[in-house]
């Protein structure tokens, strides 16, 4: 038997509903911020994530599918989306277009990571990036719509980690400092993190080694090495958020681990994905643009797991994806029952309401059994007792409860019974 490559799983017909239901809210909720979709395709240049996500970090040394194609030429399947809509905008000129500008994207990313719970190989992600503007009030706005967004998602539980780096030259002042700090203790240090040290220090900050943890407990805070504006703008957002009644948790050892983050950088996690998984992550990325070989602009964004959502979503699930089965018995009733059935399909109010028909002829009992096996929230059932009279019987699978009525009251009873 052929099999799908390890870490790379399908999603079937059974678990699209939830994959589809998350990116129609997802793209509602974005649309009304003003966010324009945009679709880059999932094979770039390597060095589009090299230059960006930096030669030192996990992505690009251990996660990245990258080989030659036909032409000798390096690429990359895309292991996340931030760079290569840089790449995009700075193509396409879209700053010219417009000064400020806010896209989003849905689609697959791939890191050859070793697979485990909400971590794929080939995974799913949300996201947002916004040009043209340096304000936390940009910051606010994207923390603000990501909340909001989770939130239609139905996520309860979640916290949102939030932190600084400053500006270039704080976060290289930090860097010294930590480096500083960390030099005499590097024998204390888990094997990772000794290449830490050496090529990408502040990654030290967020490892899950308990020596480590230990030790950059004591490590000297970025907060002390902000420049005035930094600081006036960090605690900018955090009244901003506050006044805006966001819930967040300041995380003095939150990093990030891709190198063009400065500025702001925010996390949402999820108990149900234990210490190690964000759901989501986001930040300021005011020198990516400029350093890809664009010109100055500054620019903040996130992207959220989807994987990783519907995880944390599956516990309290509140999905309404509403199925109506029609079960009939007799060739006249199967008549009634499609005339019925397209009568559903057609109404207004029931739009988004799947409606099945028994097309094998089964009987009742194989038809109930089916329309329990597609969830199906209403029976409607028909014999030949119920045509003779008009009528129709309709149940209530979940109450268990069935209605005997006339064939003009089914449909404003089914719109009043299928509402969520
Ligand atoms: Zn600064
Ligand atoms: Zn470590």
């Amino acid at each position: 038997m052929i099999k799908a490559i390890k870490g790379m799983e399908d999603i079937l017909p059974q678990d699209i509903a939830i994959w589809r239901w998350l990116e129609d809210t997802a793209r509602r909720d974005l649309e009304s911020y003003g966010y324009a979709e945009i679709r880059t395709p999932i094979l770039e240049e390597t060095s589009v994530f090299v230059r960006s996500i930096g030669e030192t970090t996990d992505i690009v040394t251990k996660e990245m599918y990258t080989f030659k194609d036909r032409g000798d030429r390096s690429l990359t399947l895309r292991p996340e989306g931030t760079a290569p809509i840089v790449r995009a905008y700075i193509e396409n000129s879209l700053g010219k277009i417009s000064p400020e500008l806010k896209v989003y994207y849905i689609g697959p990313m791939f890191r050859s990571e070793r697979p485990q719970k909400g971590r794929s190989r080939q995974f799913h992600q949300i996201g947002v990036e916004v040009f043209g503007s340096a304000s936390v009030y940009a910051d606010a706005e994207v923390i603000m719509q990501m909340n909001n967004m989770l939130k239609l998602f139905g996520l309860k539980g979640y916290t949102i980690k939030l932190n600084t780096l400053g500006c270039k030259k704080d976060k290289d002042n930090f860097a010294l400092a930590l480096t500083n700090y960390l030099k005499d203790k590097a024998s204390l240090l888990c094997n990772d993190c000794k290449t830490r040290l050496e090529k990408n220090v502040l990654r030290v900050l967020d490892c899950k080694n308990e020596n480590c943890i230990k030790i950059v407990a004591n490590a000297p805070s970025i907060l002390e090495n902000l420049c005035p504006p930094c600081r006036e703008g960090f605690d900018k957002l955090k009244g901003t958020l506050k006044e805006m009644g966001i819930g967040f948790e300041e995380t003095k050892n939150l990093v990030r681990g891709l190198d063009y983050y400065t500025g702001t950088v925010f996390e949402v996690t999820h108990p149900d994905l234990g210490g190690q998984d964000a759901i989501g992550a986001g930040g300021r990325y005011d020198n990516l643009v400029k350093e890809m070989g664009g010109a100055s602009v500054p620019a903040v964004g996130y992207a959220l797991g989807m994987e990783r959502v519907i995880i944390a979503l599956k516990k309290d699930m509140s999905l309404c994806a509403n199925v109506i089965y029609v079960a009939t018995l007799g060739d006249g009733p199967k008549i009634q029952g499609v005339q019925i059935a397209e009568k559903i399909r057609r109404d207004r109010d029931l739009a988004g309401t799947i409606v099945i028909t028994d097309v094998k002829e089964s009987s009742l009992k194989s038809q109930m059994r089916a329309a329990d096996r597609l969830n199906a929230k209403l029976v409607v059932i028909i014999g030949d007792d119920e045509l003779k009279k008009g009528e129709v019987i309709l149940r209530d699978m979940r109450s268990k409860e069935q209605l005997n009525l006339s064939i003009e009251e089914v449909i404003p009873k089914l719109r009043e019974k299928a509402r969520c």
